[in-house]
C-alpha cells in the first residue's frame, strides 16, 4: 500500500528500513556499504531527499514560489545536483557553498544569498556568476553591495533581513530572530533603511527577508514573524518601494525520536504562509535544510570496544564528535539503532555510547537502551543528515569520514575517505626547521 506522505513524515518516516533483520538504505543494505567503504561514513537517500523537496513545493502550490535550499545543512555537490534536478533553488552563505552550488549546475538566478558578514570578494564573485538576490543584514554591508554593483555596472537585487524580535523556542545557539541575536536589522528601523536602500543607486530593492531559527516545533513564532513581515510589506508599498517577493528563510523542525515528537508537516507550514502572506500577491521562497537533509542521512559507526564500567557498559565507536558534533555542541538527540535487527524479545540494555576522541564531550549518548552488542558490530545514527557532515572536522587527526549516496539498489561513494598521507601532507614544515 503506498505510504500517506503526509502521515509517513508525522512519523519521521523515510527510506531507512529494517528488511529481514538487517537494516537498508533505499534497496541496499547498510552492511554492504560498510564493507565496501568501511566505517564510520554518512549515507544519504536520494528518495527521501526528493520527497522532503516535493513536501514543501506542494505545500506551496497555488502561490508563486520557489524553494532555496539551504545548502549548509548538507552540501555536497551529489546532494545539491538531486536537489537542483528536483527543482530546488539554494540558499548559500558563503562564496564556497555559491561556488558549489554553481559546481553542481544550480543557475545563479536560483541562488540567495544569506548570512551576515558577506566580503566585497564574495560579493564580487556572486554578482559576476549571476544571484537571484542578496539578503542584505546591514547597512554597512548594503553599502559595500552598492559599490560593488556600481564597479561592476550592474544592479544587485535585494531583501533586506528583518529581525522581528520574536522568540523561536528552540535551543539558544539556533535561534536568531530575538533582537539580541547578530542576525537582520531590527524590524522597527525597516522603513529608514529600505528608504536608505533606495537611494542607492547599485541596488535593486525586490523584497523583504526574515528567518528566526532552526528546529522549530511550533508554528505559532512563524507566525508572528509572519505577520509582522505582513505589515511592513504594506507600509513599505505605502511607502513607494516595490515589494514583491518575500523570503520566509527556514527552520521547520524535524522529529529526532521516533517515539513522541511532532513537528509541525510541510503542509501545515504552506497553509500557515498562505494565512498570513498570500492576500499580498508576493513570489515566496522559503529556505528549509535541515528538514530536506536531516532525516535523509545516517552516520554509521563500528563498536571498537565494549567497556565494563562502574554500574554501566560503555559501547566505544568509531565514530567521534569529530564526524558528527551535535550531541557535544547542542546537547542534540539523535536515535541510534543496530544494524542487524535486534531479534523479536531480546531484552535491551543501558549503554553510554561514546567515541575515540578525548574529551568527556565525545559521549553520543548516555545510558540509551540497545539490544546487546559486541566489538565489530554496526550502529546507525538516525536523523544525522543535516549538520553532520559539513560540520566534522579533522579534530585528533581523524580523516574525515566518507559520504555515499544511495538511489534504489544503487550507491555510490560522493565524497571519499582521504587517506592518511592526504590530510598529513597537507601541512607544509617551514625552512628553518
Ligand atoms: C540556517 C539557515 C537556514 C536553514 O535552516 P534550517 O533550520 O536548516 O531549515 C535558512 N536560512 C538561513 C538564513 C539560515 O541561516
Amino acid at each position: 500500500m503506498p505510504q500517506n506522505p503526509v502521515l509517513a513524515n508525522r512519523q519521521g518516516m523515510d527510506h531507512f528500513l529494517y528488511r529481514d533483520g538487517a537494516l537498508y538504505a533505499e534497496d541496499v543494505p547498510v552492511a554492504e556499504i560498510a564493507a565496501a567503504v568501511g566505517t564510520p561514513f554518512y549515507v544519504y537517500s536520494t528518495a527521501t531527499l526528493q520527497r522532503h523537496f516535493r513536501l514543501f513545493d506542494e505545500a506551496l502550490e497555488g502561490m508563486d514560489h520557489l524553494v532555496c535550499y539551504a545548502m549548509k545543512a548538507a552540501s555536497n555537490q551529489a546532494i545539491l545536483k538531486t536537489l537542483t534536478q528536483a527543482g530546488a533553488g539554494m540558499d548559500v552563505v558563503s562564496q564556497g557553498e555559491y561556488l558549489r552550488a554553481k559546481a553542481a549546475g544550480v543557475p545563479g538566478d536560483k541562488i540567495v544569498f544569506s548570512g551576515v558578514g558577506k566580503t566585497a570578494e564574495e560579493i564580487r564573485v556572486a554578482l559576476t556568476g549571476g544571484i537571484r538576490q542578496f539578503n542584505v543584514e546591514s547597512e554597512p554591508e548594503m553599502e559595500v553591495i552598492n559599490a560593488v554593483a556600481l564597479e561592476l555596472g550592474q544592479v544587485a537585487p535585494i531583501t533586506i533581513r528583518v529581525n522581528p524580535d520574536v522568540d523561536a523556542k528552540t535551543h539558544a545557539k539556533i535561534a536568531t530572530g530575538k533582537s539580541e541575536n547578530k542576525f537582520g536589522i531590527p524590524i522597527a528601523r525597516a522603513r529608514d533603511v529600505y528608504a536608505h536602500a533606495a537611494s542607492l543607486k547599485g541596488l535593486k530593492v525586490v523584497g523583504i527577508d526574515v528567518h528566526i531559527g532552526s528546529q522549530l516545533t511550533e508554528l505559532e513564532p512563524f507566525r508572528q514573524a509572519y505577520q509582522k513581515v505582513a505589515e511592513l510589506t504594506e507600509t513599505l508599498r505605502a511607502d513607494g518601494h516595490d515589494i514583491k517577493r518575500l523570503d520566509l528563510g527556514g527552520g521547520l523542525g524535524i522529529p529526532y525520536t521516533r517515539s513522541n515528537e511532532a513537528p509541525p508537516l510541510p503542509v501545515e507550514y504552506g497553509q500557515l504562509i498562505k494565512e498570513t502572506l498570500g492576500h499580498l500577491g508576493c513570489e515566496i521562497e522559503i529556505e528549509p535544510g535541515r528538514l530536506i537533509a536531516g532525516n535523509a542521512g545516517l552516520m554509521v559507526s563500528k563498536v571498537i570496544y565494549v567497556k565494563s564500567g562502574e554500574g554501566r557498559d560503555f559501547l566505544i565507536v568509531d565514530g567521534a564528535m569529530n564526524d558528527l558534533i551535535r550531541p557535544a555542541m547542542y546537547e542534540a538527540h539523535h536515535d541510534i539503532v543496530a544494524v542487524q535487527e535486534p531479534e523479536a524479545g531480546i531484552e535491551s540494555r543501558p549503554y553510554d555510547i561514546v567515541g575515540p576522541v578525548c574529551e568527556t564531550g565525545d559521549t553520543f549518548a548516555k545510558e540509551r537502551n540497545m539490544p546487546p552488542l559486541d566489538a565489530g558490530d554496526l550502529i546507525a545514527f538516525r536523523s544525522a543528515g543535516a549538520y553532520g557532515a559539513v560540520m566534522a572536522s579533522e579534530y585528533n587527526s581523524r580523516p574525515l569520514i566518507p559520504e555515499v549516496l544511495v538511489h534504489g539498489d544503487q550507491f555510490a561513494v560522493i565524497r571519499p575517505r582521504p587517506d592518511y598521507d592526504e590530510m598529513i601532507n597537507r601541512d607544509t614544515i617551514p625552512e628553518w626547521l
